[in-house]
């Protein structure tokens, strides 16, 4: 036998070594919850727990989440850290909707959650009522520790995705932006619009405005 015959048979035993085989949607998703760009929503106390996160000491980018960034444009994982009030709910809901898909919402500690402490008129008792949500990381405040451990749920619940599997939330949530624009057009302000659907979808037994 040459050694040129050797030398291609050799090659073709190593390629049938190292074969396999996956999914499209695996890959993608692999490459997705390795490389998250975290847009930081923070509005009160449990802000500063993700300013330690950010940190050496618990050095998020062990996770490929170290990329923070402030434009909507250049993030995919959005992660609200702190009360929200209702006239910061359409800030939130245009911030959203500028990020390019897919993206991921992250709703850090009990008052982004819930409302927390914060029963009042003023206070969006959970953000998952103006968008949608996939993770809830709770604690009041949660400690970095927490927020890792939500991140990594994410990442978790990102590699059962297909392509598809948010479409649903992703569109009730442009269909509720294109009603908020609506009823912008008649006059309203944001504020008063976002109050306007939180009506209506009372009056059909929902909480949810999207
Ligand atoms: S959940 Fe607690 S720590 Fe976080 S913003 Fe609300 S009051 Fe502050």
């Amino acid at each position: 036998m040459s050694e040129s015959t050797t030398m291609q048979t050799t090659s073709a035993e190593e390629i049938k070594e190292t074969w396999l085989t996956t999914r499209l949607e695996s890959v993608v998703n692999w490459g997705r919850k390795n490389s998250l760009w975290p847009l930081p929503f923070g509005t009160a106390c449990c802000a500063i727990e993700f300013m330690s996160l950010m940190t050496s000491r618990y050095d998020f980018s062990r996770f490929g989440a170290e990329a923070m960034r402030f434009s909507p444009r250049q993030s995919d994982m959005m992660l609200v850290l702190g009360t929200i009030t209702n006239k910061q709910a359409a800030v939130i809901r245009k911030i959203f909707a500028q990020m390019a898909d897919p993206k991921w919402v992250v709703c850090v500690g009990a008052c982004a959650s819930t409302g927390g402490i914060y029963r009042t008129y003023a206070t969006v008792q959970g953000i998952d009522r103006i968008i949608p949500v996939d993770i809830y990381v709770p604690g009041c405040p949660p400690r970095p520790e927490a927020i890792i451990k939500g991140v990594v749920e994410l990442q978790e619940q990102m590699m059962q995705e297909t392509f598809r599997s948010r479409e649903g939330n992703l569109r009730a949530f442009y269909r509720s932006l294109e009603r908020q624009q609506t009823l912008e057009n008649t006059g309203m302000t944001a504020q008063k619009a976002i109050q306007q659907m939180f009506r209506e979808a009372a009056d059909a037994g929902q909480s949810r405005i999207w």
